[in-house]
């Protein structure tokens, strides 16, 4: 499945990290604009606009799901869940996170910890970041320990700083299972 299938279990390394990014356009609301309602990292907000998308358009879950991915060589979130396939229309994101998760166990490995980089003009990150590393622990099987979030703006520039836009960065570091990482 990744690229060091040819290994034994004990002779892959021992530690991976993957990163993962993704960007949505946020626009008004339906029907006057193209935005779904605005999720976050699973959490629903209130806000005047919502991201664009195939699925639910969630960029936190979507970023999470490919560090998860490429951490093990996998295939990455696009190729999965093609955005052609009228099966993920409108989807909860947390069935590609959740399919990722078991993937990386199909793997041999485990989350040792994640940290996630929202940059977003508005709703604020800092009042929601306690709840959404919550619902990400849950989502993830790992204590709440394990998962960082911390929230910027784009000083104004840009789309993402016209809140036109939201970016979204995840790193994650995974252990193989057979090298202490059974929890
Ligand atoms: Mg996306």
């Amino acid at each position: 499945m990744t690229k060091n299938d040819h290994l034994a279990p004990s002779e892959r390394p021992q530690f991976r990290i993957g990163h993962g990014y993704d960007l949505h356009r946020l626009e008004p609301l339906a029907p006057e604009g193209d935005g779904r309602p605005f999720v976050l990292g699973g959490l629903a907000l209130e806000h005047d606009r919502g991201p664009v998308g195939h699925s639910d358009g969630d960029a936190l879950l979507h970023a999470v799901t490919d560090a998860l991915l490429a951490s093990v060589c996998l295939p990455d979130i696009g190729e999965l869940f093609p955005d052609t396939d009228p099966v993920h229309e409108g989807a909860a994101s947390d069935r590609f996170l959740l399919e990722a998760v078991k993937r990386l166990a199909s793997a041999a490995y485990t989350i040792e910890n994640l940290d996630c980089t929202i940059i977003l003009e508005r709703p604020k990150v800092k009042p929601i970041k306690a709840a959404l590393r919550e619902n990400l622990a849950r989502l993830l099987g790992v204590p709440v320990d394990r998962v960082n979030v911390k929230g910027k703006t784009h000083e104004r520039v840009d789309a993402v700083g016209e809140g036109r836009a939201i970016e979204v960065h995840v790193v994650v570091l995974v252990r193989r299972i057979d090298a202490g990482g059974v929890r």
